[in-house]
């Protein structure tokens, strides 16, 4: 067995509540696809008969604490679980109609949010519901890009204080709330989440203009900093902080580089010269940045998911670029494995849990797992975490 398979076999949870046995089920599916040993089907198979039991009778559908997180995996087997799978995209579409036209949450970033909200969903139907239904959920898209060009305001994107104050000591530096541009809850994952689910045929006029005019605004917040780099910053408030930006850059979370991720995917629907020349320099400070600055090795808001960004990036540009990504890719795995061989797994403070796939060591093992192995259409996560 790899070192590598066995550390994320031994580091998965045995607790039953549904973010562990989501990752437990996300964990297995991986190791099922890219080993095809018996022993990792029978163990996924328990677990989803489990989650069924369990877990499958409400109508969160959002891509992390419902439905769609697990028929990512289930559907990618669907020749193991064809009955399942109908179902299960069957009710994910009525839970996100449901949530779209019903009035509560509109103005919280957690309805259009990648993890439990709209956009999430939406990057999971765009590529497994049936064709028959394609049209009423182009309508229902762009109803979704009226809610956030409102006014022409794109409001939805401000985070008022109240949100977030009392839990998050960080979070105090914005007394007056901030507008998020990051990828996990603010307009870089809507934009990704349009994107994606464009090049799988959700078009229309209308999302095509919602795409150019998300991707002016994350490309106008576009900063240069006092030592020469140039940034996007994940939150903006009326103070800002650069020492934060300098700090966040190679993040996947609110980070350039998960800013970056969404300007390419909508450049591929946009096919904009200029962009791609923005896009090129940007990739050209990113290959010369010294990544040893992050300070963990963490999947959301560390090393893990740079090196998972980059891998993805690898298709998308010539060959020398393309070989120069791969290069900076396999230099942070490797840096990432000597901490793991020399056991100085920085744990950081927001870790969710040490196996937590999006924040915990799972996250890393499941990274450095994906890359050393082509899992090309099959890698489910890099869908669910808008980087394919
Ligand atoms: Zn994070």
């Amino acid at each position: 067995m790899n070192n590598i398979e066995l550390l994320l076999y031994e580091n998965i949870s045995d607790e039953k509540s549904f973010h562990s046995q989501r990752d437990k089920l996300i964990v297995l599916y991986y190791l099922y696809v890219i080993t095809h040993k018996e022993k990792y089907l029978c163990e996924l198979n328990s677990t989803i008969v489990f989650i069924n039991n369990n877990y499958c009778g409400g109508l969160d559908t959002s891509v992390w604490f419902g439905l769609a997180s697990i028929a990512y995996p289930i559907t990618s087997l669907n020749y193991v679980y064809p009955e399942f799978c109908n179902q299960l995209i069957s009710k994910i579409y009525l839970g996100f109609n449901y949530s779209l036209h019903s009035d509560e949450n509109k103005n919280s970033y957690k309805f259009y949010d990648l993890f439990r909200g709209v956009s999430g969903t939406l990057r999971f139907l765009a590529e497994n519901c049936m064709e028959d239904i394609q049209n009423e959920l182009i309508e229902n898209v762009e109803y979704l890009c009226e809610l956030i060009l409102y006014k022409g305001k794109m409001q939805v994107f401000n985070v008022s204080p109240e949100i977030y104050v009392r839990n998050h000591e960080k979070m105090k530096k914005y007394p007056n709330g901030y507008f998020d541009y990051g990828l996990s809850h603010g307009l870089a994952g809507v934009l990704a989440s349009l994107s994606l689910s464009y090049t799988q045929g959700i078009q229309s006029e209308k999302i095509l203009d919602c795409i150019y005019k998300l991707t002016k605004v994350q490309l106008e917040s576009l900063m240069c900093l006092p030592s020469d780099r140039c940034i996007f910053p994940g939150r903006k408030s009326e103070k800002i902080d650069t020492k934060d930006f300098e700090k966040n850059y190679y993040n996947w979370c609110y980070g350039t580089i998960g800013i970056l991720n969404s300007i390419i995917l909508a450049n591929k629907v946009l096919c904009d010269v200029q962009i791609k020349k923005i896009i090129i320099n940007m990739i050209n400070e990113m290959l010369s940045f010294d990544f040893k600055e992050e300070n963990n090795l963490f999947f959301c808001h560390g090393l893990a998911g740079s090196a998972l960004i980059l891998y993805n990036w690898i298709p998308n540009f010539s060959k020398k670029k393309s070989y120069k990504i791969k290069k900076k890719a396999e230099d942070i795995c490797n840096f990432i494995m000597s901490n793991i061989e020399n056991k100085a797994f920085n744990m950081y403070e927001d870790a969710h849990n040490e196996f937590s796939i999006i924040d915990g060591k799972s996250s890393v093992y499941l990274v450095l797992f994906i890359i050393q192995n082509d899992v090309a259409d099959e890698d489910v996560f890099s869908k669910m975490v808008f980087l394919k």
